[in-house]
């Protein structure tokens, strides 16, 4: 197993995990972008949204349901919080562990850079 996420999942390696069940984990991400900044992912090695099959549909309705329960959890629900997922390079993606960045506690602009 070489994805570093895989290897949080398992707890191989440290992170710091605010939400685990069967289907979904979410910690810290290393490096936070803003006060909040958790990474809600599967726990099976899923890739990018267009290689996705009709079976893994339900996991990501786990993610979103989980990103907003932490969104709460986390005390940003009430001022704002921004989801993120990247894919491919041009979207700056590093893991190509399926993931969704969620980011809170300061205001964001828009359009994205
Ligand atoms: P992305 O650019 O969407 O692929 O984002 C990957 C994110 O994973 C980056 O924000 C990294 O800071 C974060 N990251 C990488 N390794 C770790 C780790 N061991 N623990 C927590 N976050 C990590």
């Amino acid at each position: 197993m070489d994805c570093i996420f895989c290897r949080i999942v398992a707890r191989e390696i440290p992170a710091g995990i605010v939400y685990q069940d069967e289907y979904v984990t979410a910690f810290r991400d290393i490096n936070p972008e803003a006060p909040v900044h958790i990474l809600v992912i599967p726990n099976a090695h899923l890739g990018a949204l267009h290689v996705l099959q009709a079976s893994e549909e339900s996991v990501l309705g786990k993610l979103c349901l989980a990103a907003g329960a932490i969104a709460q959890q986390e005390g940003i629900s009430g001022e704002g919080y921004r989801l993120v997922a990247n894919f491919g390079p041009d979207a700056g993606q590093v893991v190509p562990h399926l993931h969704m960045h969620l980011l809170g506690g300061r205001s964001f602009s828009w359009p994205p850079g």
